[in-house]
């Protein structure tokens, strides 16, 4: 059977396979999902998507942390605050935080970034920031922010990190999956932006991604950049034209959760969909 058509089917069984609450709890996203109001979720999301990287269960911990000053409303918080008010109570509750390259006043600068965007929206949030025009790609759009950031913000290692430039070559993972929570309305993403096209999304490139993504024939290529970025999204786009990140979550999950042992072998890999696709060789017989 043709790759694209074996694919398809392969890939949407592992989507089912990992729509469990088990492959949510250790996923960043799990924080947006445990508020109920929508603006506090994208607040909420703003701030996992950009802590997002390193050991999982310390990351979590450093997204909670981070948003525990502002309450269990923290986008209402946060709009009920001058900028003024905001950073004083923000500096001192998070004296000494801290996660990896991100310091307590990195974190606070990239709150009150999003109080900026969201009061220059006219309280609409960040999407209309990230919205491609006419004549303007996704990731033009992207750059165009990222840029105005880095202008805006103090130069830092934490800031420098959270702002990558697509059009620099970056895959720009963090954005990119802030982008598909905040987009895409299916599993277990939040779906909360209604202008943002869906088919616009490019896959958020991490590890494991481009990793399967290689062994099954998605990218050729082994630099996990922009151009992997654009290779693998064209490809899901074959599968899928209408929701083509919709397998991200499993991709990236197969890897996370330490599922795929990155050479086909058995019976490691008998429960993986991707069985008969993937080209990551077959691990030897050990003679007795
Ligand atoms: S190595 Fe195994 S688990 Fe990983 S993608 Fe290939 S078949 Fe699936």
């Amino acid at each position: 059977m043709p790759l694209r058509q074996a694919l398809a089917p392969a890939l949407d069984l592992l989507t089912t396979l990992y729509q469990r609450p088990d492959s949510i709890a250790m996923d960043p996203l799990s924080v947006p999902l445990s508020y109920s109001e929508p603006w506090d979720r994208e607040l909420a999301a703003w701030v996992a998507a950009h802590l997002a990287y390193g050991r999982v269960a310390p990351m979590l911990k450093a997204i909670r942390s981070a948003l525990a000053p502002m309450g269990s409303h923290p986008s209402f918080w946060l709009r009920s605050q001058s900028q003024a008010q905001a950073r004083k109570v923000l500096e001192a509750s998070l004296k000494g935080w801290v996660w990896r390259f991100h310091t307590a006043n990195d974190l606070v600068e990239w709150i009150l970034a999003w109080k900026r965007l969201d009061e220059a929206s006219a309280f609409q949030g960040v999407e209309s920031h990230l919205l491609p025009r006419l004549g303007t790609s996704p990731d033009e759009c992207l750059s165009r922010l990222v840029q105005s950031l880095r202008l805006e913000l103090p130069p830092s290692r934490g800031t420098r990190f959270s702002l990558p430039d697509p059009l620099e070559g970056a895959a720009c993972k963090r954005w990119r999956m802030f982008l598909r929570w905040m987009v895409r309305e299916g599993w277990p993403d939040l779906g909360q932006w209604k202008h943002y096209p869906k088919v616009a999304l490019m896959i958020p490139l991490d590890t494991h991604v481009s990793r399967i993504s290689r062994m099954i024939g998605l990218t050729t290529r082994s630099t996990p950049d922009a151009r992997m970025v654009e290779e693998i999204t064209t490809a899901l786009r074959l599968l899928d034209p209408v929701d083509p990140i919709r397998f991200d979550f499993a991709l990236s999950h197969l890897g996370i959760l330490g599922d795929c042992p990155g050479l086909r072998s058995l019976p490691r890999c008998a429960p993986c969909p991707l069985v008969e696709i993937c080209g990551a060789g077959v691990t030897k017989r050990k003679t007795p």
